[in-house]
């Protein structure tokens, strides 16, 4: 079989499928506030050309499918899509990233379609500050959404929080309580310049290790664990008693491109070999143009073969991509 093999020797098994660049909130570091142009609705992927994209990458050794957006639950009868990919064989993790404004109603038809994993997004415990953050209201459908997605069944939930300087530092003894009294797993993902706004400054990050020693100081000592299979952008650590979870994804502080695994397809079809990427291959086109399968695997693999060694935040040669997250799909 071929494989989605770069000139690094790292070896793609995992795609993150966007289906959707519209949101029902508004996070100020991945989305403007006003005015968002969104894809015309004629230029998003069908289900039915989103599966064979999926059957052709798994035919390529990809096991791992995460969907994302935009929101993804907006994406209507989605549970529709997660039930045509959890029959495909040879896919051992379905995965879905949402805001969780939407779950409590889709929880149990996500779950019943074959939906394996659940990450939800929450950056603050305070109402008033989920509402700085999103500038949108929404925290209790968010709360709700976790309980009811816990109630249908889901294990291992993720929540993601976004870490800001000046912004994320009252929430983390808060997140820290969370993780050990409600079976949750918190992982901070540090903020990355992929804001529609371009208002992202290394200053602005708020840096895991910051965190952790906040974390083992006001509640206790945090201890590795190796639960984290190597391609994971997370690295994940417990309380020393046992109990709460939480993950760090220090994309900035310490870049883990050498062992990235992923790549991605946005709701309009395009595939990026990197979040940070500054070219993309059209796999739309081929879809609708009469492309065969081998010709939707040839461009894949040429993609991820032009894979580049690793983004350049930390340098001076860091180009911000022209789409902001929403539009790439996270
Ligand atoms: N709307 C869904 C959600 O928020 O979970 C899925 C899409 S969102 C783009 C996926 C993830 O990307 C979320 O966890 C979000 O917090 C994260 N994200 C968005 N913009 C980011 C940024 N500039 N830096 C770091 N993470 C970001
Ligand atoms: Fe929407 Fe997710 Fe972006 Fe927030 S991070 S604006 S929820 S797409």
């Amino acid at each position: 079989m071929n494989q989605l093999v770069d000139s690094f020797q790292r070896v793609h098994t995992n795609l993150r499928i966007s289906v959707t660049d519209r949101c029902n909130i508004r996070c100020f570091y991945c989305m403007p506030a006003e005015n968002v142009v969104f894809m015309q609705k004629s230029h998003l992927l069908t289900f039915e050309e989103i599966e064979r994209t999926v059957r052709i990458a798994v035919s390529l050794g990809v096991n791992k499918i995460r969907l994302t957006g935009g929101e993804p639950l907006v994406r209507q009868d989605l549970h529709k899509l997660i039930g045509k990919l959890s029959h495909i064989e040879g896919i051992q993790d379905l995965g879905l990233t949402t805001n969780g404004i939407l779950l409590a109603e889709q929880a149990r038809q996500l779950h019943d379609a074959g939906l394996s994993r659940l990450n939800i997004s929450l950056d603050a415990l305070d109402p008033k500050l989920f509402r700085e953050v999103t500038r949108r209201d929404g925290y209790e459908n968010v709360i709700a959404g976790i309980e009811a997605a816990q109630q249908v069944g889901f294990e291992r939930i993720k929540i993601n929080a976004v870490s800001v300087r000046n912004l994320t530092e009252s929430q983390i003894v808060p997140f820290g309580h969370f993780s050990r009294e409600s079976n949750v797993e918190i992982r901070f993902i540090e903020f990355m310049p992929l804001d529609a706004d371009n208002a992202w400054e290394r200053e602005k990050v708020l840096f895991a290790h910051e965190i952790i020693k906040t974390l083992s100081e006001e509640i206790m000592p945090l201890i590795p664990t190796d639960e984290d299979s190597p391609e994971s952008p997370a690295t994940g650590f417990q309380f020393a008693d046992g109990v709460g979870r939480i993950g760090f994804i220090s994309s900035v502080s310490q870049p883990f491109c050498m062992s990235c695994n992923r790549f991605r397809l946005t709701a309009d079809g395009k595939l990026r070999n990197c979040l940070f990427s500054l070219e993309e291959a059209d796999i739309k086109s081929l879809l609708r143009g009469d492309g065969t399968d081998a010709e939707i695997r040839q461009a894949m693999l040429d993609s991820i073969a032009a894979k580049k060694e690793g983004h350049e935040i930390n340098t001076a040669r860091f180009i911000q991509p022209d789409r902001p997250m929403y539009s790439i799909g996270g």
